[in-house]
């Protein structure tokens, strides 16, 4: 098969280090000789990948004493519902940066009081909403830092008078964060941190036995804290993806240098669009997403939809449809797509405007 260039956006491209990994794990584990996926978690091999996970999300974002890494079942879909269980008492405020944002939102109105404290909706969630008051009296505010279906970005960690909470899904270990400034941050790891099916939580654990509802043993993070996330079975596969991935962002320099090459990505990527007849970006300049690049087709040239997408497929390109509800393309380039893939989108980009402009 010729090279293909992932730009899909989640699961996508993981590292070829952890694929290699995975694989090698998957016919003998660290010398045991069983598959990783036929081994007990209890046994000590196990856990010692449990422990060098755990701490290399410590070091790889700077994760204060006072904080607890837990992995999770049920995605970032199931922490929408575990943020509200475990912090919402009396109200709770949520910036509505598009789809995943309304969904977590949702999530808290289902227990309690909550809102949208500001929305960009009215245009379709193409910018992040700025300028909006906090107020001192909310249990917490609710951010979605990276907004995978629109291409938006919160690029700063906000200054909140209230304990933030943020899905990262789709921008942890894509830049340096203050993790201290998060009464918790969680994500899928699908993104950029691993495979399917585990999420990662980051809890400031003070900030935690503050409501008064009844928590179900498995939906509350102190259950996960207090059993190092082995109350019940792991996602072992996924967790063993992670942490392989999690080597190979140590190895690469960690957060600072992947950032570097992420933002050398992005604007690669928006300067072709910017200065390509055929191709506007639709996210607002000073929201863009250094992970995902959503563009369309200029006015006049919408019809090129398909013919663009077949033309970029023959040339090795995989997932840049854009998602259903904005339509045209995304390129999503989490940290292993590497700027030889954006590259090649690039030549393809200008070749189609060879010959259709
Ligand atoms: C993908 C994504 C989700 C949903 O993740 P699941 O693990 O599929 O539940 C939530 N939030 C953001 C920002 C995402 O990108």
């Amino acid at each position: 098969m010729s090279k293909v260039h992932n730009f899909t956006a989640g699961p996508c491209v993981l590292p070829q280090a952890a694929i290699d990994a995975a694989i090698d794990a998957l016919k003998d584990f660290k010398g045991t000789g069983v598959p990783v996926i036929c081994i007990s978690h209890r046994t000590k091999e196990w856990e010692a990948v449990m422990n060098e996970c755990r701490a290399l999300w410590r070091e790889l974002l700077n994760i204060p004493d006072n904080y607890e890494v837990v992995f999770l079942g049920g995605g970032a879909s199931m922490q929408f519902l575990y943020v509200a269980m475990n912090f919402l008492e009396h109200k709770a405020a949520y910036l509505d940066t598009g789809v995943w944002a309304s969904k977590a939102l949702k999530e808290a109105k289902g227990l309690g009081n909550a809102y949208a404290i500001a929305s960009s909706k009215d245009k379709n969630y193409t910018y992040i909403p700025k300028g909006f008051e906090i107020p001192a009296d909310l249990d917490y505010l609710h951010v979605t830092t990276n907004n995978t279906i629109y291409g938006t970005e919160l690029k700063e960690d906000l200054d909140s008078p209230v304990p933030l909470i943020a899905d990262m899904s789709s921008d942890i270990l894509s830049r340096r964060v203050d993790v201290s400034k998060y009464a918790l941050i969680y994500a899928g790891a699908q993104k950029n941190a691993g495979p399917a099916g585990v999420a990662v939580a980051i809890i400031r654990k003070d900030a935690l036995g503050k409501v008064s509802r009844y928590l179900p043993t498995m939906l509350d993070y102190r259950t996960h804290i207090d059993k190092e996330s082995m109350f019940n079975t792991p996602p072992v596969f996924s967790i063993f993806v992670m942490n392989e991935t999690l080597k190979w962002l140590k190895a690469e320099g960690g957060v600072d240098v992947i950032h570097e090459r992420n933002v050398k990505k992005a604007e690669t990527l928006y300067a072709e669009i910017d200065r390509n007849s055929l191709f506007v970006g639709t996210a607002e300049k000073e929201d863009r997403s250094i992970m995902n690049v959503c563009f369309v087709l200029a006015p006049g040239k919408e019809d090129l939809q398909d013919e663009f997408l077949a033309f970029a497929k023959e040339r090795g390109m995989v997932g840049i449809k854009g998602h259903r509800s904005v339509g045209g393309f995304r390129a999503s380039i989490y940290n292993a797509c590497t700027q030889e893939d954006v590259d090649a989108l690039v030549a393809c980009m200008r070749e189609f405007e060879a010959l259709k402009a």
